[in-house]
């Protein structure tokens, strides 16, 4: 039996690696392009398989759009299929949104000539075989392609460097997404969440509609919570390459214009938005050491005050904070303990710096996907860095990349064949996380591959003329070869 055989293969089905493939088979119908994700159906990934009806996108409807050169292509798919009274500034669904991707896909799959493939199970390894590779899934199979896209998205947290914690404990969920955190956990008990992002706020509202009536902790070093988003007037862009190259003289620069704001009634909440467009760039214009300096001092708050949660769900969390339900801590923990009936968590008040005692029944860590490629588990990632043909970027923050998203392998050639998209990506663009900075990827790329095998189609073409040879395999011999 022969392994099948793609033009592309792209490792993930997420947002990315979905609309990578929607855009490739839009650009090239005939491209046969294989899609392979572990989880859920195409398009849904981690954040959009979502279960939960309060689950709700963190960006309004206006700027959900899949496609770059389509901004209400989203909407206009909302109005159609779900709401036709929806409006840009609606905070829709999150699962909608992957029913959203997922649909684009399809009928772009519709639309080409069927040589699409999708593979559920996991990518384990990856190993050049002259100018292709072979991608090895779980279940055995093995993909031939000439090009492969990482799009694996974010990782799970990294375990918490404390006395007594491992993922052996039992009382203790390292991974926030899987069902199993919120398993057996007593309706009336006491959950601590270690983190105060949006996945600690996702979480609380999970175990609110399990019914769960008990209390919550939420613990995090400084114990900021993500801000609520909040209909405001845009403010004027103010950054521009005249502009500091260091933390300090940027901080300074965003100070000013955030009195500027208050004086003229404004919120701050525009001044932090008029960066946005121009966050990759500005981080490109920091030397090394100031990328850095801001990872080390200003990314706690450059996160609370950036990704924000919808109003209603900022709303559902003043309301458990306000009713006492939830408590919001702020310090480090110093050990943890587990005892037949609970687990006994001790930390560093961050104020007072006294040491105080949590007894919880679940402890759930929500802090922040792993970022350092070297300390991952994933198969699939150490088969690629032990081969050496990708390296993590300076500040481990995901895989080093040229400004196409080609790995650089660890003599710091990029590669003709390799790519990564999405958070992958963060060391060279620190902004790459959400759909506005993805989709814009996801097209990109798609053009680049897109004129490659296009081009490479003609000069097949070409040598056919003059040296005809067998046809390439049918769709029907192709899906034989499974
Ligand atoms: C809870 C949550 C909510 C979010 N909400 C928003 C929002 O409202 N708006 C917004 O713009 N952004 C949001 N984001 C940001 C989000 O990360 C991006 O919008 C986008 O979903 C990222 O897509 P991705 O495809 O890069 O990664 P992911 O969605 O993580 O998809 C990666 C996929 O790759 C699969 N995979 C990984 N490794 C392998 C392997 N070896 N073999 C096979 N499959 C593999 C994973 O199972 C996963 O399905 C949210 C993120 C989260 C976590």
């Amino acid at each position: 039996m022969r392994n099948p055989t793609s033009n592309v293969v792209i490792v993930g089905g997420g947002f990315s690696g979905t609309v990578l493939a929607a855009h490739l088979l839009r650009r090239l119908p005939a491209l046969s392009v294989a899609l392979v994700d572990n989880g859920s159906a195409p398009g849904r990934g981690v954040a959009y398989g979502a279960k939960y009806r309060c689950y709700l996108l963190n960006v309004p409807a206006g700027g959900m759009s899949a496609l770059p050169d389509e901004p209400d292509h989203f909407l206009r798919w909302v109005q159609a299929n779900y709401d036709s009274s929806a409006q840009t500034t609606d905070f829709l669904p999150r699962a909608l949104y992957g029913r959203y991707v997922g649909e684009l896909l399809q009928e772009a799959v519709d639309r080409s000539a069927g040589n699409f493939r999708c593979f559920r199970g996991e990518a384990t390894s990856l190993v050049p075989d002259r100018s292709r590779f072979n991608v090895h899934l779980s279940d055995g199979t093995a993909l031939v392609t000439e090009t492969v896209v990482l799009a694996v998205g974010n990782f799970p947290p990294s375990n918490l460097n404390v006395a007594g914690l491992s993922d052996r404990c039992a009382r203790y969920a390292p991974y926030p997404w899987s069902p199993a955190a919120l398993e057996n956990v007593p309706k009336n008990g006491t959950v601590l969440l270690i983190g105060s992002g949006l996945t600690s706020v996702d979480i609380a509202l999970s175990l609110k509609s399990e019914g769960f009536s008990g209390r919550i902790h939420i613990l995090s070093r400084r114990g900021l919570l993500p801000q609520p988003h909040q209909p405001e007037k845009p403010w004027p862009q103010f950054w521009n390459e005249q502009s500091p190259r260091t933390t300090r003289g940027l901080l300074r620069l965003v100070r000013a214009q955030l009195r500027a704001a208050s004086h003229a009634g404004c919120d701050w909440r525009p001044v932090i938005d008029a960066l946005r467009p121009v966050t990759q760039q500005v981080w490109q214009s920091l030397p090394l050491d100031e990328r850095r300096r801001f990872l080390r001092h200003v990314r706690p708050y450059w996160d609370a005050n950036r990704h924000r949660m919808a109003s209603e769900v900022g709303a559902a969390i003043a309301g458990l904070l306000h009713d006492g339900q939830a408590t919001l801590h702020a310090g480090r923990i110093t050990s943890y303990r587990e005892s037949s009936d609970c687990a006994e968590i001790a930390f560093r008040d961050r104020k007072t710096h006294a040491e105080r005692l949590l007894r919880v029944d679940r402890v759930i860590n929500c802090a922040g996907p792993e970022t350092d490629y070297r300390r991952m588990d994933a198969p699939l990632i150490k088969s690629i860095l032990a081969q050496r043909l990708a390296r993590p970027d300076a500040l481990f923050l995901g895989l080093d990349v040229d400004a196409h998203g080609a790995l650089i392998d660890s003599r710091g050639n990029p590669s003709p064949s390799l790519f990564a998209i999405g958070p992958a990506r963060k060391g060279l663009l620190w902004e790459t996380t959400a759909v506005p900075e993805l989709r814009v990827q996801a097209s990109q790329l798609a053009a680049l591959l897109a004129r490659h095998f296009a081009s490479h189609t003609e000069d097949e073409d070409q040598r056919e003329r003059q040296d005809p040879e067998p046809p390439e395999p049918s769709v029907e011999r192709f899906e034989s070869a499974r």
